[in-house]
């Protein structure tokens, strides 16, 4: 044994120098450490923290049985361990440790048995070790995540919504509330994947939320275990975890909220009397009937239906009996229609019909025909036989409207003129009911039937550089095929199209034609050369022009640095961020554009460095003087000068003259375009133009 008692020699560790500097290590080491012999258990080695664990100095302590170092109570305590120990096992335990100051620590202690071999080789247990570890800090985080997990498991329990525990969509735990909702026992829930028990129509929005960890509430609907489906808000949150995040998910039936939410949306759409949808209603599916016919090119009609002598009804008999009449004549009518057609209830005794697809007029006549018929049976009112009649006005997509309320007012405009014309009848629309000009309203009439048999065409203007005589390209300019008046220029019907609606439907026309023609031209080997086609002020700002010219651009094939777009300088005029953003386009795009009719607008000439744009279009009236009249030449000037000094091309619209030209040379204006040069010409002059050049 050691020379001191402090330095003693343990059993197969050596001696000498070894002995001090494991008693250096020993003390600085943040655990309680010693060593007890076997038999006898008495200390032979413990270090500084261990001594004063037991309340004694080290060298008190060495010699000293377990049973005296720690004292007669604690010895009962651990001699199980202590037990369990001289069989050579390896023993851990914890125990509580109240301090001197009264603080308890928290104390995890191991009990390791050493073995030396004896002569014949055989391992002998010579002595155990103590280590002793204070985990008072980790216990009691132990202690605080038992707690709050006690408390979520009390909550859980507590609430009526939905609780479920997942990690990476499967089911780890959930409360009882949700077994209560879903009807699945916790035994068929814990272990699946949560989309088991979605509607398909949801699994995309539960991956979405689960996958990216999404926090805000979401609807979706779950189906019960006896099959039927569980409108439900969930609200998911991530609990980090050392063994891998889960979530936990809060699910609150809704089925009620919803039911109420398609009764408030039902009664919000239909009339409270007879059901039937109501004005509202009929005005958003009169949209979407309209959007239909004329996608797929068909007739819509409008029938407006009004009883006549109603009030007279009403006074008379009441208006319980009203309502009893009323109810019967809806049930009628929807019982009169077909399948696909629609039927709304917009006043007192006004109701509308829209059949969204009709062959002709006289279809739609027929069937007013026969709602005149049905509705005019005899009514048996509280057992008084009633003999009522109704009067019909019709309007037909696409000649008498294009827009729902538009096609709406005339028909009602039409069953108003049916009944001056003695009751119980039907009338179709026809230009000059509402009381407007007839000529305006027979031009708009036709221009409508036009636009729906697209009988436009588009001539071809060259444009030309002044210096060479070169062509550079082409302005499309429409002209509709009248049927009795034969070619009618754009200044005649383009302000009605306008102010009639008629003008985006006309643009599309033209845009796509430009560009089928231009890339037919182009695949023939003609020589290649964009083509410019006018927008009008109102398409330029109505519609998404951009995303329209692209996609044109893509169905008809042609490269898009072959299209240029005219806008006067009014459509720049509404500095809007829009107009920014549809310049930015068409130049992303690769379009050109040019500002037409230069000149006439309200010139600000802060958009032009604003946007960007490629050609300026001197208006031809400047031209039309020049170069006699002085005034004309130094507009002209000063417009070429501007668009040089803002890098844009100056052209000259409305050249007639040898002598303009000469002008145009002088001033430095290099494209030119007029009759000068060459008249609008047809599509078939104009492949001969360009066959010409080839
Ligand atoms: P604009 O864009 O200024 O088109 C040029 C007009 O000037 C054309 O009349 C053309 O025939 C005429 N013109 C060309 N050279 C001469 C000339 O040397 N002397 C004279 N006096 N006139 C000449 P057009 O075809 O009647 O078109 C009139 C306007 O209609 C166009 O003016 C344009 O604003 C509009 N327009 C034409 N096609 C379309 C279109 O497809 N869509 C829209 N929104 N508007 C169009
Ligand atoms: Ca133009
Ligand atoms: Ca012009």
């Amino acid at each position: 044994m050691g020379t001191s008692p402090t330095h003693p020699s343990l059993p197969g560790l050596g001696q000498g120098g070894g002995t001090a500097l494991l008693r250096l290590l020993a003390d600085a080491v943040p655990v309680l450490l010693a060593y007890y012999e076997v038999p006898g258990l008495r200390c032979v080695f413990a270090n500084q923290r261990y001594a004063q664990y037991s309340g004694m100095a080290v060298d008190a302590l060495i010699g000293k049985t377990v049973r005296d170092a720690v004292g007669e109570r604690a010895w009962q305590q651990i001699l199980p361990y202590v037990e369990r120990a001289l069989q050579g096992e390896a023993v851990q335990y914890t125990r509580e440790h109240v301090q001197d100051d009264g603080e308890a620590r928290m104390m995890e202690i191991t009990l390791m048995p050493h073995f030396d071999r004896d002569g014949d080789g055989q391992p002998h247990m010579v002595g155990a070790f103590v280590l002793i570890n204070d985990i008072t800090h980790h216990w009691a985080a132990e202690r605080a995540v038992r707690q709050s997990e006690e408390r979520m498991r009390k909550f859980a329990e507590a609430t009526e919504e939905g609780i479920v525990f997942h990690r990476e969509g499967i089911i780890l735990d959930g409360n009882e509330a949700l077994q209560r909702l879903t009807g699945y026992p916790l035994d068929e829930l814990v272990g699946h994947p949560i989309i088991d028990f979605v509607e398909p129509g949801h699994h995309e929005a539960v991956r979405e939320y689960v996958q990216h960890g999404r926090e805000d509430p979401y609807e979706l609907a779950i189906r019960h275990k006896d099959g039927h489906t569980i409108q439900i808000e969930a609200v998911g949150k991530t609990m980090p975890q050392a063994g891998g995040a889960y979530r936990v998910v809060v699910a609150r039936d809704i089925t009620a909220r919803k039911q109420a939410q398609a009764r408030a949306d039902f009664l919000a759409g239909h009339d409270t009397l007879t059901q039937l949808p109501n004005r509202r209603s009929l005005m958003q599916q009169l949209a979407r009937t309209l959007a239909d016919a004329q996608h797929w090119r068909r007739r819509a009609a409008v029938l407006f239906i009004d009883l006549d002598h109603f009030k007279t009804v009403n006074e008379s008999l009441g208006h319980e009996a009203g309502d009893q009449l009323l109810c019967e004549m809806a049930r009628r009518l929807q019982g009169s229609v077909e399948a696909g057609d629609f039927v709304a209830r917009v006043g007192g005794d006004q109701f509308v019909a829209v059949l969204p697809d009709i062959r002709n007029r006289t279809a739609a006549a027929t069937l007013a025909d026969t709602l005149l018929e049905r509705v005019r049976a005899v009514y048996a009112i509280d057992g008084t036989p009633l003999s009522l009649s109704p009067s019909i006005g019709i309007s037909v997509f696409p000649e008498d409207g294009y827009a729902p309320d538009e096609l709406l007012r005339r028909a009602d405009a039409a069953m108003h003129r049916a009944k001056e014309s003695g009751r119980g009848t039907r009338q179709f629309y026809a230009p000059g009911m509402e009381g407007q000009p007839t000529e305006i309203l027979q031009l708009e009439h036709q221009l409508r039937e036009a636009v729906f048999q697209e009988a436009f065409v588009l001539h071809y203007q060259p444009q030309v550089e002044v210096s060479s005589g070169r062509l550079v390209g082409f302005e499309a300019l429409v002209r509709w095929q009248h049927p009795q008046r034969g070619l009618i220029g754009p200044d005649e019907f383009i302000p009605v199209a306008e102010s009639r609606g008629l003008i985006t439907p006309i643009g599309r026309w033209v845009l796509r034609e430009a560009c089928r023609q231009v890339k037919a031209w182009h695949d023939e080997g003609l020589p290649r050369v964009p083509v410019a086609v006018n927008l009008s002020p109102l398409e330029f700002r109505q519609r998404d022009v951009a995303a329209e010219i692209a996609a044109v651009l893509h169905a008809t094939g042609l490269e898009p640095r072959y299209l240029e777009i005219e806008i006067t300088e009014s459509a720049l005029m509404w500095h809007t961020d829009q107009t920014r953003e549809t310049l930015q386009a068409l130049q992303h795009l690769g379009v050109g554009v040019a500002v037409d009719d230069f000149g006439t607008g309200y010139s600000s000439l802060a958009y032009l460095k604003r946007y960007p744009l490629d050609k300026l279009k001197i208006d031809r009236s400047f031209l039309t003087e020049a170069p006699a009249n002085g005034d004309d030449v130094a507009i002209v000037t000063a417009i070429v000068q501007l668009a040089h000094s803002l890098q844009l091309q100056p052209v000259a619209e409305g050249v007639e003259t040898a002598e303009q030209i000469d002008l145009l040379r002088r001033l430095g204006c290099g494209l030119a375009q007029g009759f000068g040069i060459s008249q609008p010409m047809d599509a078939e002059r104009t492949r001969a133009w360009l066959q010409a050049l080839a």
